[in-house]
């Protein structure tokens, strides 16, 4: 029992979610919903992992002594409960589940379009007081008209691909979706929201809030749009300037405007949004299905428990652009990286104050995030005082003032992806490049400028010495009577200097690294322990 994952759900889930984790052999379960943030500081050190809804809040009381927490997954898209920040600078990462209320999500824009094109809401809202009115809630036919969506995501494409099979023209703008069309040539894609705006009949949003979005439909954008124009919003509130919609309604610039999200949730009991015969409400229904809410709290008991084992990253909110479906090469380079930036730690003596990728080769600029990350953590680690991991390492970095630097570029001439990390501080620059050639094997073949050709496994050796007679025979004398066996060696020379790069069959004892430090000649001596060279999924 000692070592399973403990895994804490702090909100009421599905039960399918927790049913998963109580399958699962090496997790164990609590369920604990409704707990105050007291409650939840209190106990939240003792689990490995969080699984959280909208309801338990997760500030950074909650996370001030974070124990052995290491992720917290939220069963559902919005992490608004979960102070990231707060998260990042502790190492833990956050994920959400977006993916399984996609297809549920995309259906309740796509209801609200219809039941806003055929006036359902206010054509009930008359029966239900008794009435029969014909002639007010004439309606207007889908199919024919031209959906404009905002936000070209996984919902955004899943309500597209319902508009075409209703027989609508569809067209598109998302600023991170590079190609004049999509969908097979169905769906035009506009670069700009304002070259959008004239084409639409009706706007779809399904846009994440951020700086860019927030107010993207308000006084100024209503001018582009068709008159009457109708607008579905079950993206997040913020992303209409609700004033400037009420005013379009009254203008008849705005047709209708369904929403399932807004400013401020709850919407206030008086907000005339809610009264207006042209405004279709609900309340942040969009992935509310039983379908939903179950596939989201098996999703996220799923992706925490990979995380705990080491066995992937999905859907990671606060790993900035973290990359993880890797393909074999970039795997390889990942795991290259951590070597050489192993590699490097040791040899740097003080401080870093800059740190640059040099990715060369399409393979690696789209895994540079990775890369950068795993290389970051293995460069800093030994260096600072708090535990870093791929999560927080930008952070703490960032915090300490280091400068990183990514610099891609095209293979060219070298005939295959390379890697360098070069790290700059208070003494010389350090440099380091990696490459994995044709059989797969990741290699070092230049530190600080001399050249070799070394897989970095194992326990090894550095060692950096006065280029004179001697040395070699010198070094192996000392490692033998060490008892320490040889494996493979590596000499480049420059200048009136060499560096030696050993590979032994065991660790390196303190003692023998002390001697060959007060030998003459000897300039610098040092060794890493890297793992061994064992398969593609050794590290
Ligand atoms: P997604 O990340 O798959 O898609 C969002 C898209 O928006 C991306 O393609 C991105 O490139 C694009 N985008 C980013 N900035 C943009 C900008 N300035 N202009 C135009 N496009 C931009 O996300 P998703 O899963 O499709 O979710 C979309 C939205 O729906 C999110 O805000 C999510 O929180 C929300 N959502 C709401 C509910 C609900 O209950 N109503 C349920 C699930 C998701």
């Amino acid at each position: 029992m000692g070592d399973k994952f403990k895994i804490l759900a702090a909100d009421k889930l599905a039960q399918e979610g927790l049913d998963y984790v109580r399958s699962q052999p090496d997790a164990e379960l609590e369920s604990k919903p409704g707990l105050t943030e007291d409650e939840l500081s209190g106990i939240v050190g003792q689990y490995d992992g969080l699984i959280v809804r909208s309801g338990a809040q997760v500030t950074a009381k909650v996370l001030a002594n974070p124990g052995r927490l290491k992720a917290i997954a939220r069963a559902g898209v919005g992490v608004d409960n979960i102070d990231l920040t707060a998260a990042t600078a502790k190492g833990i990462l956050v994920m959400n589940s977006a993916e399984a209320s996609t297809i549920t999500t995309a259906e309740h824009a796509f209801t609200l379009m219809m039941a806003l094109a055929r006036n359902i809401g206010a054509a009930y809202k008359t029966m239900a007081q008794g009435g029969w009115d014909r002639q007010k809630f004439q309606g207007t036919q889908l199919a024919g008209k031209t959906l404009g969506v905002i936000g070209f995501g996984r919902i955004g494409q899943a309500v597209a691909e319902r508009a075409l099979a209703f027989g609508m023209g569809v067209v598109a703008y998302d600023p991170f979706f590079n190609a004049a069309t999509a969908m097979d040539g169905r769906v035009k894609m506009f670069k700009k929201a304002e070259d959008l705006l004239p084409h639409a009949d009706i706007l779809t949003f399904h846009v994440p809030l951020n700086d860019q979005t927030r107010g993207m439909l308000n006084g100024q954008t209503f001018e582009l749009c068709r008159k009457g124009v109708m607008v579905v919003n079950a993206s997040r509130g913020g992303v209409i300037d609700e004033k400037a919609l009420m005013v379009a309604l009254e203008t008849g610039r705005c047709g209708g405007a369904a929403l399932d999200v807004f400013e401020t949730e709850p919407l206030e009991a008086d907000s005339p949004l809610r009264s207006h015969p042209r405004v279709l409400v609900t309340p942040h229904l969009g992935a509310s299905t039983v379908e939903a809410q179950r596939a989201v709290s098996v999703d996220a008991a799923a992706s925490l428990l990979t995380y705990l084992r080491g066995e992937g990253i999905q859907g990671a909110v606060n790993a900035g652009g973290l990359r993880v479906d890797l393909d074999p090469i970039q795997e390889r380079f990942v795991q290259l990286t951590r070597r050489m930036a192993c590699l490097m730690s040791p040899m740097i003596t003080a401080g870093v104050a800059q740190v640059t990728f040099e990715l060369s080769g399409e393979a690696l600029a789209s895994s540079a995030s990775m890369i950068e990350r795993v290389g970051l953590v293995g460069v800093l680690g030994s260096h600072m005082d708090v535990p870093l991991n791929i999560v927080n390492v930008k952070h703490v970095a960032e915090q300490r003032g280091i400068k990183l630097r990514i610099v891609t570029s095209e293979e060219g001439k070298l005939e295959g992806p390379q890697l360098a990390i070069e790290v700059r501080g208070g003494d010389q620059p350090h440099r380091i490049v990696g490459r994995v050639y044709h059989d797969m094997r990741p290699r070092v073949v230049e530190i600080d400028g001399y050249h070799m050709d070394i897989v970095p496994a194992g326990a090894m050796l550095l060692i950096l010495n006065q280029d004179m007679p001697g040395m070699v025979g010198l070094v192996g004398t000392e490692i033998g009577e060490a008892q320490v066996n040889i494996a493979d060696m590596a000499i480049s020379r420059r200048d009136d200097t060499a560096l030696m790069v050993l590979k032994v069959d065991a660790p390196v004892p303190e003692s023998l690294l002390n001697r060959l430090r007060h030998r003459p000649g000897m300039l610098k001596v040092i060794t890493v322990n890297l793992p061994q060279e064992n398969g593609s999924h050794e590290d």
